[in-house]
């Protein structure tokens, strides 16, 4: 059998490093050296200077490039080193479409950065393509998605966005954080360039901060080879490893967490105290809404088993509140029209037994 052939599953640890060349290791080895020896004075080696080239870096790139489908990938010293690093792919003077419930930290860099740099942004419901369509300029060079979006979970449709894209060749981000490629292939739906924060699901263990970015074609690799090494936003070796330690397990964690994260929305939109719940069907992540901030209140002081975190995808459950925690960057009158009211709550599930978690949910409810 091909490797090519190989489920995504056996992909994850059946690929190029599944052992290390000189010892047979089953782990990549971790390089720490910052440089490296030349032996010829007029050709040097693939490796010279770590923030250009590191081995343990390198494998966890052509790992993700592999899994999204993409020809090349970068490793980020977070989701937001990846994020904003790829955004300078844009130049002043062009103008960017963004979904208008994008993460925090990115509409932070859209708004108070890129604007600095003379990069123009429209913030639409992507979800709308008369709205995306509409929001088109002359200086149009690229679209911003992410989907399903946080805390909301509203679906985009990727394909039909990055058709509306290619129309006048701008280039698609996609933020691929919350169902990662086991669930969704974005570049194999049109878009050019897709983003993670590796801190979630793909490292998957709370233990690493990291970001990925995997392009679709060389030419987009180059220019962003450029730019990662230019700002030198890269990944150290022992954080590219835990990622590929995590990455190893990505396909049942999120299968195991999904099928949880199904039964809890059930329970969920059952309950007379709920207001409302967002659950697109798939991935592990949901929000809901209690009746209002005090009803929030009581719920946070006697639920047990979630952490009460920022940040998700790790394998012990997060329970975040959005408001303050990852759209806490975005003014109050915005956040609202995006539906982060002061009694939403975000769970990300991890892999505790589903019947523990809806027992705690339903005491904590309860009270
Ligand atoms: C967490 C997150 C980010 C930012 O990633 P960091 O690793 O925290 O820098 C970006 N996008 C989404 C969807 C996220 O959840």
């Amino acid at each position: 059998m091909a490797h090519e052939d190989y489920s995504f599953q056996t992909k994850l640890l059946h690929n190029k490093y599944k052992w290390d060349e000189t010892t047979g290791g089953l782990s990549v080895p971790i390089q720490n050296a910052s440089t490296f020896h030349q032996f010829d004075v007029d050709a040097f080696g693939t490796y010279d200077y770590a923030r250009s080239h590191n081995p343990t870096r390198h494998a966890l790139e052509e790992t993700i490039a592999e899994l999204e489908g993409g020809v090349r990938g970068f490793a980020f010293a977070s989701g937001m080193a990846a994020i904003s690093t790829a955004l300078f792919l844009l130049s002043a003077g062009d103008h960017l479409v963004v979904t208008e419930d994008v993460y925090g930290g990115t509409y932070r860099v859209v708004t108070e950065v890129l604007t600095r740099m003379g990069i123009e942004h429209t913030f639409v419901d992507m979800t709308n393509l008369t709205e995306v369509r509409n929001a088109i300029q002359a200086n149009t060079k690229a679209f911003y998605l992410e989907t399903p979006s946080n805390p909301t979970l509203k679906v985009t449709d990727i394909e039909a966005v990055a058709a509306i894209a290619k129309e006048i060749d701008a280039l698609v981000y996609m933020d691929n954080t919350f169902l990662t490629p086991a669930l969704q292939r974005p570049l194999a739906l049109g878009a050019d360039i897709v983003l993670h924060s590796a801190t979630k699901f793909l490292g998957g263990h709370s233990d690493v901060i990291a970001g990925l970015a995997v392009v679709k074609d060389s030419a987009l690799g180059s220019r962003l080879k450029f730019l990662h090494n230019a700002f030198g936003s890269v990944l150290g070796p022992h954080d590219s490893w835990l990622v590929m330690r995590g990455i190893k397990t990505l396909h049942v964690r999120l299968q195991a967490s999904s099928e949880s994260a199904k039964k809890i929305a059930d329970y969920l939109r059952s309950h007379p105290k709920i207001k409302r719940v967002y659950y697109p069907e798939i991935g592990a992540v949901l929000s809901f809404e209690l009746e209002n901030y005090e009803a929030l209140k009581t719920f946070h002081q006697h639920i047990q088993i979630p952490a009460f975190a920022v940040s998700l995808g790790g394998v012990e459950s997060i329970l975040s509140y959005p408001a303050t925690m990852s759209h806490g960057a975005m003014p109050k009158a915005a956040r609202e029209k995006r539906g982060i009211t002061d009694s939403l709550l975000r769970l990300s599930v991890g892999l505790e037994h589903v019947d523990d978690l809806i027992a705690d949910l339903a005491q904590a409810l309860a009270k």
